[in-house]
């Protein structure tokens, strides 16, 4: 595996902008004039590869039915509805679910998908009573990531939700603008013109 950029490319990213060395490294050269980065700072186990891979990770939540992950919260009750026609906004709105409330009916649906039980929208509608239990507060997923970002179920389009009324105290009015830092953390390659 060849790690290193060929010459004559840039990388820019959110720790600055290097260059590799424009022509090949000529062999017993030391003079001081190649203040280039060698192939060794281009090895992905240097410092600086690290940092960005760390600030690029994003937290992965574990679809309620099925196998697949996603990016957010959000992503996820969008993924419920169009894939198993799971409607979690719905649910939450009928019984105006707050954040303990929600916690239950995580962990309710992962412990009924666990035991291989349909789960339906309307079933969940009508029996509130069948996951407000104090045992659905125990985690049913281990390291449920899900469980970390019960804010972000809120429905940002509802301001009545418990959920998004709480975000609203935070400056993020319409939450789904938030195309924020990520971008300054991708990392961008570009080829250099010369
Ligand atoms: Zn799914």
């Amino acid at each position: 595996m060849n790690n290193s950029l060929p010459p004559g490319w840039r990388v820019i990213n959110n720790t600055g902008t290097w260059s590799a060395p424009a022509a090949p490294p000529d062999s017993g050269s030391d003079s001081e004039d190649d203040i280039g980065l060698t192939d060794e700072d281009l090895r992905p186990d240097s410092p600086g590869w690290e940092d960005v891979e760390e600030e690029v990770e994003v937290a992965s939540i574990k679809c309620l039915i099925c196998d697949e992950k996603l990016d957010g919260a959000r992503k996820m009750v969008v993924h419920c509805m169009e894939s198993h026609s799971l409607d979690l906004d719905r649910i939450r709105k009928e019984h105006r679910l707050d954040f303990l409330a929600t916690i239950q009916l995580v962990n309710y649906i992962r412990f009924q998908v666990r035991s291989n039980n349909a789960i339906s929208t309307d079933h969940l509608i009508s029996n509130p009573e069948a996951f407000r239990q104090d045992r659905f507060m125990q985690p049913v997923l281990e390291d449920d990531a899900l469980l970390y970002s019960i804010d972000e179920l809120g429905n940002p389009n509802d301001p009545e939700d418990p959920l998004a009324q709480k975000s609203e105290d935070g400056d993020v009015e319409g939450g789904a603008e938030g195309v924020g830092e990520s971008a300054g953390h991708r990392m961008v390659v570009e080829r250099a013109l010369r």
